[in-house]
């Protein structure tokens, strides 16, 4: 199992230096603002997150505005260079490869002392560094004063004090960089592995930090008790969970009957100009009530409740909510053989599965590591979660409530389902396939930060939502057409053969052979679902998420078709771009396979059960 699971970091992109192109190699502790870091220095859109550990591989960008092309090198964040863990493997083979004009060390300006391991390491290996004092901000706002010039003598290497968030010091960071950059001397380049630093670090530390009383340090702990608290801390995130689906549902609605109405005044007046062209009407047809018409649900559907959803969680991650999750959430991973860490890949499924399954990257056991790839598909994705949107009000509805809050319990319990199944799949893969005692990791609590709203709505509704829907869109079109072409000859027509010959199987799991059919047309992307089944109920063109659950009320569903439907979709099989990173992480048909098999089998017996009893 270990030869076929890849070793973290093993995607890093090798850069080379080309002519007249410098290298700078960007080291230091995970959430020291890095990425954040390289991001100002670049113009880059890498992950930034108020967490440890969602920096697993390496990225390179160009520095901004500088004469000439100078290449930064943002490495997985490490807390030393003694190869203990895949980051600093990674970090040291970038050192050891050698090439690099300078390296810049970012440091943590609030805590420095725990920095200085790493940025003595690193001096140690090479006397040309920048070093970067980031979170300046943070520090002043907890009483922290670093003495820069005193630090600079100590270390004997420029020290740039910033504040990479708000963009301070960026300018004199880069300049400081193009100095050290195209000073002369030997590249950067490690032969012997450093020692480890602390007695020295605390020294320097003692000598550069003056520090007053830290008002913040009180409240931050009364509210980590009350969020890690073993009775309170899943509670408590549950209803922050709950509060979230309940203002991501409330206010998508409105937004997509909008969207809905604009996108279907669009079409017409598209298939009107279409209609004045000698193109013939069937390809006319095609491309708009089949291509154009899917394309314009699934943007409907998903781009109000995701529009909503990622900005909401992107500022709960910057806050520092991901690394409480997983301590609350180690108890139960450690009860199934895993660890807290798969919560935190988890949390980036509910992005994005195939991000989910990179981010396992960060669970050190390969062992856990696998189980994270396998299961983190439990998790609905985005692209499921505008669908279960619809279905958890279609529940509430079915059981007498039209409210609101109603449906968004309801959600809440679909993802707590998810979760404690994916808990119950762990547990059966660490006393089968994959036998083993969990890991135990050391979790870095981060402090709590306030979120830069300007930032978050453009990492999630640029980085994430856009990504997101393209991806959705860019299936949707040719599956549109597709269906059309399937649904040539009316009663007669291939896709009312495929819906009759699938309506047994799809009844002994309490749906229709429609649903069935929709189910299979979400393998490439699962935000199809709906919309298909929308478009081979009605065959209309386009459709919002009230016209959806009207849809569905007018083909018979009541609470059994919907909670087996719902089954169904929580547990689909991953979608095509998730199954191809499963192969490429686990480097095995066989693993990826399973990963379909194991949530796939779950979301049958449910449904079964469920046709059974009710
Ligand atoms: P990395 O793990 O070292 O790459 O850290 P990130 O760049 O992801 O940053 C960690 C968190 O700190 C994110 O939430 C950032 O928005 C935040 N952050 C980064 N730099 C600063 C800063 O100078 N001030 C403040 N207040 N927050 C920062």
């Amino acid at each position: 199992m270990g030869k076929e699971m890849k070793k973290a970091g093993a995607a890093k992109r090798k850069k080379r230096p080309e002519a007249g192109e410098s290298r700078v190699l960007l080291i230091g502790n995970p959430n020291v603002g890095k990425s954040t870091v390289f991001n100002a220095l670049t113009g880059a859109a890498r992950h930034t997150g108020n967490w440890t550990g969602k920096t697993v591989d390496s990225a390179v960008g160009y520095l901004k505005g500088s004469g000439r092309r100078i290449a930064l090198c943002d490495l997985p964040g490490c807390y030393g260079l003694e190869a203990t863990s895949p980051e600093e493997n990674e970090v040291r083979a970038a050192l050891a490869e050698g090439g690099a004009s300078c390296a810049v060390i970012v440091c943590d300006a609030s805590c420095l002392e725990r920095s200085l391991n790493t940025a003595l390491q690193t001096l140690s290996v090479t006397r040309r560094a920048v070093v970067c004092l980031n979170l300046a901000d943070e520090a002043a706002k907890h009483g922290v004063f670093v003495d820069t010039e005193k630090l600079s003598e100590l270390l004997g290497a420029e020290v740039v004090l910033t504040s990479a968030a708000s963009g301070k010091g960026m300018k004199a960071l880069a300049a400081a960089i193009v100095r050290e950059a195209s000073r002369g001397g030997d590249p950067v380049k490690m032969t012997d592995p450093p020692k480890p630093m602390w007695g020295e670090a605390a020294r320097i530390a003692s000598q550069c930090v003056t520090r007053d009383t830290d008002a913040f340090s009180a409240r931050r702990l009364k509210l980590d008790r009350f969020l890690t608290g073993r009775l309170t801390g899943l509670f408590a995130l549950a209803a922050l969970l709950a509060l979230v689906f309940y203002i991501t549902m409330r206010g998508a609605e409105y937004p997509s009957r909008l969207i809905s109405l604009g996108l279907s005044r669009l079409l017409q007046t598209v298939t009107r100009l279409l209609e004045k062209t000698p193109l013939p009407r069937d390809l006319i047809s095609a491309l708009c009530e089949g291509g154009l018409g899917t394309l314009f649900t699934v943007v409907a559907v998903m781009l109000p409740p995701m529009a909503i959803f990622f900005p909401l969680f992107t500022f709960l991650e910057d806050l520092g909510l991901l690394p409480r999750i997983a301590f609350d959430m180690d108890a139960p991973f450690r009860a199934c053989g895993s660890c807290g860490k798969q919560a935190l890949t988890c949390c980036m499924g509910f992005g994005c599965n195939a991000a989910g399954a990179i981010g396992c990257r960060m669970i050190d056991s390969p062992r856990e590591r696998l189980i994270g790839v396998l299961t983190n598909s439990f998790i609905p994705c985005n692209g499921r979660l505008p669908s279960l949107a619809v279905l958890a009000s279609l529940a509430a509805a079915c059981a007498g409530s039209g409210g609101g809050a109603v449906s968004a319990l309801i959600l809440t319990g679909f993802l707590v389902l998810a979760v404690l199944m994916t808990l119950a799949v762990t547990k059966l893969l660490s006393v089968t396939l994959l036998r083993g005692k969990p890991s135990s990791f050391v979790l870095e609590l981060p402090p709590f930060r306030r979120p830069k709203i300007g930032q978050i709505l453009v990492r999630s509704l640029i980085d994430r939502t856009l990504f997101v829907l393209s991806r959705a869109a860019a299936v949707a079109f040719p599956a549109g057409l597709v269906l059309w072409l399937l649904s040539r000859g009316g009663a007669e027509a291939p896709i009312c053969r495929v819906t009759a010959f699938l309506d047994p199987a799809g009844r002994l799991l309490g749906v229709d052979g429609a649903s069935l059919t929709a189910l299979i047309t979400g393998l490439p992307a699962n935000e199809l679902i709906m919309p298909m089944l929308v478009k081979l109920y009605t065959g209309a063109a386009d459709a919002d998420m009230a016209a959806m659950r009207a849809v569905l009320t007018a083909n018979g569903w009541g609470l059994k078709t919907t909670l087996c439907m719902t089954w169904l979709m929580l547990f689909h099989s991953p979608c095509a771009a998730t199954l191809l990173t499963v192969r490429r992480e686990t480097g095995s048909f066989g693993w990826m396979l399973l990963s379909v098999l194991l949530p796939a089998s779950a979301g049958v017996l449910l449904a079964v059960l469920t046709a059974a009893v009710l």
